[in-house]
C-alpha cells in the first residue's frame, strides 16, 4: 500500500454530526483544509439498463445542484460496464431525460467504457505490483469461499500464482483463450476481512456480449466495483456522490486507487429515495413494463422521469420536491402526496384554468337569444395577473357537469337545484326553472333562465349565489378524452409482501379510467402535447401526446385537493 497522505480521512464525524446538510458540510471542511484544492467536480453515473426514476432525479439534483451551488462542473457518465443489460434506448432516454430536468454537462458526457482500455492497463499494473491474480474457480466456487458474515473465506488455490502466470492468463483472457465464466480476475486483499467486499473481489469477468458501443473489441468486462472508483479517478471527480448500499464497498473504493497510488476521490453515500405506492428499482419498473401492467416506461402511472412528465410534472416541481426532501444517512420513505403538494405549488402558479365538463348535462338558458354568441372575458390564473385573459363563447345551450344538479338536494350541496340561482363561471347567473327527463326518469335537460344584468358573472346588487359552477358552450365544446390516474399500487410499501406472492399482485387495477365524451372550451381545440392547465375544480391536466387536431386528450396530474398540507398540521 502507497503513500499515507492518500489515506481515507475519517469523515463520520461530519457525515454523523449535526448540520443541515451533511454532504455540504464535508465539501466545506475539504475546502478549508484544500484536500481537492478548492474544486468541486461530482457526476452523474447511470447506468444505461432502464430509464431514469424519481429516485435518480433526487441524486441528479444533488450532483448537478452541489455543482452549480460551489460553481463546480458536474459529469454525465454512463457507467456502462454490463453489456448484457444495456441498450441505446436507455442511453437516449437518459440524456433526454436528465436535460429536461434542467441540468447541463456542457461538453462532459462520458462512457466508462471509453475507459476499457485504460482500466485494462490498470489492472495489469496491479497484477505486477502482487495485488491481483487470475483466478479459475468457477462463479459457485468463488461464492463458496468467500464465507459468511459470520465465517471467514478460504483462499483460492490460485491466489499466489506469480505474477508471469497472472500476466500471461489475464492477456489471453482479453484474447478470447477462454470460454464465458472459465477465468477470472481477482484482487489480492483478505479473504479473512470482516468486510465480504475486501475478500478478494473479482475485477474482471469473461463474457462474450456485444457492446453497445465497443461492440465485439472486449470479452472481458470490469465489474463495478473495480470500474467506478477508475472512472471517478480518471475523470478527477472531487466527490462520488452514491447511495447508503456502498457504504461497505467504500473501503474497497480506497483501496483499488490507494494499491494504483493514483488520485482518490471521496466517496459519500446518502439515503435512497423511496416512495410510498411506488417501486423504484430498474428491474421491478422493467418487469411492469415487459410484462404489460403498464404502457411503457413513459406510461403516466410511472414513477420514471419521462412517466412523471407525460403526467404532467414539470421540471420545477420535481427539483423543488428534491431540495424539500433533503439529503440524509437514514433511510426513510416519502409520502407520494408530497410529490403531489410540489407540482400543485407549482402548477398553480403557472398553469392556466381552463373549463371542461368530464360528464355532461345540457342545460338551455331559455331567456337567451336563440342565435346570440357572446365572447366573455377570462382571467387566465387569478395568482398571475400577467397570465391575462383569454375569451370563452357564451351561447343559450350550454353543458355543466352532471353532478353538479340535484332534484332534491342535501343541506350541503351548494350547487344547482329546481328554482336555486347559481354563478357560471365569467358568465351569468341562472335559475333552474325545469327538469327535462327520459323515458326511464334519467335526467337529460336542465331549462334555465339568466339575468342579463349579471354579465361577467356580478350583480349590482351584490346578491350571494351559493356556488360557482363551470361549463362550455354547447356548439362550441370540443369532445375530446381525459385519463383519470390513480396509484399505480394499492398498498403504501408494493415490495412489503407475503411470502409466496409478488409485487404486481398489488396493482390497483383501477389504477386509470378513461373518459372519451369530455368537453373542452373552446381554446382546447388543438392543444400542444405537455401544455398544463388547471380544469376548474377539477385539477391539473397535461395534454398527451396522443392529442390530435380538434381531439385533445388530456391525463390528469394531480387532483386539486392536497392532502399533503393537511397530514403537517
Ligand atoms: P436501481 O436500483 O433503480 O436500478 P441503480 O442504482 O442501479 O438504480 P444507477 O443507474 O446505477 O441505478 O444509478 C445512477 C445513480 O442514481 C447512482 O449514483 C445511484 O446511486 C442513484 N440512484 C439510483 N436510485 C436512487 C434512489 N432511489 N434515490 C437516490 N439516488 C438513486
Ligand atoms: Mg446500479
Amino acid at each position: 500500500m502507497t503513500s499515507s497522505s492518500t489515506s481515507p480521512e475519517d469523515i463520520r464525524s461530519l457525515e454523523y454530526g449535526t448540520g443541515s446538510h451533511f454532504i455540504k458540510n464535508i465539501i466545506n471542511e475539504h475546502n478549508r483544509n484544500g484536500r481537492f484544492d478548492g474544486r468541486i467536480h461530482t457526476r452523474f453515473p447511470p447506468e444505461p439498463n432502464g430509464y431514469l426514476h424519481i429516485g435518480h432525479a433526487k441524486s441528479i439534483c444533488l450532483n448537478f445542484g452541489l455543482a452549480r451551488e460551489y460553481g463546480g462542473l458536474c459529469n454525465l457518465r454512463f457507467d456502462d460496464t454490463n453489456p448484457v443489460k444495456e441498450e441505446q434506448e436507455y442511453i437516449d432516454a437518459i440524456t433526454q431525460d436528465v436535460r429536461w430536468l434542467g441540468f447541463d454537462w456542457e461538453d462532459r458526457l462520458y462512457y466508462a467504457s471509453d475507459y476499457f482500455e485504460t482500466m485494462y492497463h490498470f489492472a495489469e499494473q496491479l497484477i505486477q505490483s502482487g495485488h491481483a491474480y487470475v483466478c479459475d474457480l468457477t462463479p459457485e466456487e468463488i461464492r463458496e469461499y468467500r464465507g459468511t458474515l459470520k465465517e471467514p473465506g478460504r483462499e483460492s488455490p490460485y491466489r499466489n500464482r506469480t505474477v508471469s502466470e497472472n500476466l500471461d492468463l489475464f492477456r489471453r483472457m482479453r484474447a478470447g483463450e477462454f470460454p464465458d465464466g472459465l477465468r477470472t480476475l481477482r484482487a489480492k486483499i483478505d479473504m479473512g476481512s470482516g468486510n465480504l467486499n475486501m475478500r478478494d473481489p473479482v475485477m474482471y469477468r469473461i463474457t462474450r456480449a456485444t457492446h453497445p458501443r465497443t461492440g465485439d473489441a472486449w470479452c472481458i468486462y470490469p465489474m463495478y466495483d473495480w470500474a467506478h472508483g477508475l472512472e471517478d479517478s480518471i475523470e478527477r471527480i472531487t466527490h462520488s456522490i452514491c447511495t447508503l448500499e456502498f457504504e461497505d464497498h467504500r473501503p474497497l473504493y480506497d483501496w483499488f486507487l490507494e494499491a494504483l497510488d493514483t488520485y482518490r476521490p471521496q466517496q459519500i453515500e446518502f439515503a435512497r429515495l423511496a416512495l410510498t405506492h411506488t417501486v423504484m428499482s430498474k428491474r421491478k419498473l422493467l418487469t411492469l413494463v415487459k410484462e404489460g401492467f403498464v404502457a411503457g416506461w413513459d406510461d403516466p402511472r410511472m414513477p420514471t422521469i419521462s412517466g412523471l412528465r407525460r403526467r404532467g410534472y414539470s421540471p420545477e416541481a420535481i427539483r423543488s420536491f428534491c431540495e424539500k426532501i433533503g439529503v440524509s444517512k437514514a433511510n426513510s420513505t416519502v409520502d407520494y402526496a408530497m410529490l403531489e403538494y410540489c407540482v400543485r405549488e407549482h402548477l398553480n402558479l403557472t398553469a392556466p384554468r381552463v373549463m371542461a365538463v368530464l360528464d355532461p348535462l345540457k342545460v338551455v338558458i331559455t331567456s337567451y337569444p336563440d342565435n346570440q354568441v357572446e365572447m366573455l372575458d377570462a382571467l387566465n390564473n387569478p395568482e398571475d395577473e400577467t397570465m391575462g385573459y383569454r375569451t370563452v363563447p357564451f351561447s343559450r345551450e350550454i353543458y355543466i357537469e352532471a353532478a353538479d344538479f340535484m332534484d332534491n338536494p342535501p343541506k350541503k350541496f351548494f350547487r344547482l337545484a329546481p328554482g336555486r340561482e347559481i354563478r357560471l363561471k365569467h358568465a351569468y347567473y341562472i335559475v333552474c326553472d325545469d327538469v327535462i327527463r327520459d323515458k326511464s326518469g334519467e335526467i337529460v335537460e336542465l331549462r334555465c333562465h339568466h339575468d342579463p344584468e349579471s354579465r361577467g358573472g356580478w350583480t349590482k346588487d351584490g346578491r350571494k349565489v351559493q356556488g360557482t359552477l363551470h361549463w362550455v358552450s354547447a356548439s362550441h365544446a370540443v369532445r375530446g378524452e381525459v385519463r383519470l390516474y390513480d396509484h399505480l399500487f394499492l398498498t403504501d410499501d408494493p415490495l412489503n409482501v407475503p411470502e409466496g406472492t409478488n409485487f404486481t399482485d398489488s396493482i390497483n387495477p383501477n389504477s386509470i379510467s378513461t373518459i372519451r365524451t369530455a368537453l373542452f372550451e373552446q381554446s382546447l381545440e388543438n392543444v400542444n402535447p405537455e401544455a398544463r392547465y388547471q380544469f376548474i375544480r377539477h385539477g391539473y391536466f397535461c395534454a398527451d401526446r396522443d392529442s390530435r387536431p380538434g381531439y385533445p386528450v388530456f391525463n390528469r396530474t394531480v387532483t386539486l385537493k392536497d392532502t399533503w398540507a393537511k397530514l403537517q398540521k
